[in-house]
């Protein structure tokens, strides 16, 4: 079943005033597959995660799973009369309940002893049912609250920020054993998370967020090769930002004069816009004129250096060369490395 978001907004009303958290989100996340909502923190991930879970009314637009509206103003069904299973960042396990008690709480009857071995199995929590949380470690947690939103075989899987408070290493295990487990599943996910590489690594589909809006919904390919604006481009390639000027034959940037060649495609004369640079397609050369070189880091054979304009920008440059801090540079782009984004 996929769930489609219709023409959401949202905004909050407090003692310091309205804060539009959300406006017009709308995409659908496909049946079966896993759609990460990825966005810096405050961009309105979690609204949005909680307006589909029932934890906030829809105060306009609509939500729907499998073409059912779910949810809209005035339709607004508690999180437990509603399709979807929850996942939250610290778990959120019943302290007082076994692990086996725990995942037995959404099944009906309280499920079979069987069952329940089951998915203590699949999650790699075997021998462990007689367990309290307090005795796992916060991975095997995660592991527990991953087994009680699915053993319902809900149509929809919420999830926020669910590995976010396991170390790194156990991370990457968690997050593949949970991708395997879902995709055998079919259940439908949304996923949301602040990390692009989580993103990368876990998604069939991403919907990247900025200030409340969706500015682009892609598989992680389309993301990565066609990003739709510089600032998708950055999170995702490692790329880096510069803002620019067309003027005739050159391009004056926010890190000097660069060749026009250095783009690839056509500019008008004139326009404003921003630059998608790599580190390592942009060369340098000593000019007592240039950026001053304010960090050196060896990288093996070449160095990154960290360059900055007189006033205060900063730009990572690769160089073979022996450089040391102090030093002037000017950047020379190589011929068609860089992709132009027009100024909205
Ligand atoms: P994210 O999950 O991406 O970090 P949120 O959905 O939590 O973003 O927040 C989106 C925006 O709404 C932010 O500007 C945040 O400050 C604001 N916000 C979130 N919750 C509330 C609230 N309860 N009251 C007022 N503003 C809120």
């Amino acid at each position: 079943m996929s769930l489609e978001f219709r023409h959401i907004a949202h905004a909050y009303t407090g003692r310091t005033g309205r804060v539009e958290a959300l406006s017009d989100i709308a995409f659908t996340a496909p049946a079966g597959k896993i759609t990460c909502l990825l966005g810096s923190s405050g961009s309105g991930k979690s609204t949005l995660l909680n307006l589909a879970a029932g934890l906030l009314p829809v105060q306009s637009g609509s939500i729907s799973v499998g073409g059912n509206e779910m949810a809209a103003p005035g339709v607004n069904p508690p999180p437990e009369a509603r399709p979807v299973g929850l996942v939250f960042q610290d778990g959120a396990l019943f302290p007082h309940m076994t692990i086996a008690k725990n995942i037995a709480f959404g099944l009906p009857g309280g499920g079979s002893a069987g069952v329940i071995e089951q998915w203590l199995d699949r999650v790699g929590l075997a021998g462990l049912g007689e367990r309290f949380p307090h005795e796992l470690s916060g991975g095997q947690q995660q592991r527990a609250s991953l087994a009680r939103a699915m053993a319902p075989e809900p149509q929809v899987l919420l999830m926020d920020e669910p590995f976010a408070s396991v170390d790194i290493v156990l991370r990457r295990r968690l997050r593949r054993d949970c991708r395997r487990l879902l995709r055998e599943a079919g259940t439908t996910t949304i996923l949301v998370t602040h990390d692009p590489e989580e993103a990368l690594d876990i998604a069939d589909h991403i919907a990247v967020m900025e200030n409340g809006r969706i500015i682009q919904f892609g598989t992680p390919e389309d993301l990565h090769e066609r990003p739709a604006s510089a600032s998708v481009g950055a999170i995702f390639g490692g790329a880096q930002i510069v803002s620019a000027m067309r003027d005739g034959d050159v391009l004056r940037t926010s890190m000097g004069v660069w060749p026009l060649s250095c783009i690839a495609g056509d500019l008008p004369d004139g326009a404003e816009f921003d630059l998608l640079v790599h580190a390592e397609t942009l060369g340098c050369e000593a000019d007592e004129a240039g950026l001053e070189v304010v960090d050196v880091h060896p990288l093996g054979v070449a160095s990154r250096l960290l360059l900055q304009t007189p006033d205060g920008k900063e730009i990572t440059v690769q160089s073979t060369a022996t450089v040391k801090e102090g030093m002037r540079y000017r950047i020379v782009p190589q011929t068609r490395s860089v992709r132009a984004f027009l100024r909205r």
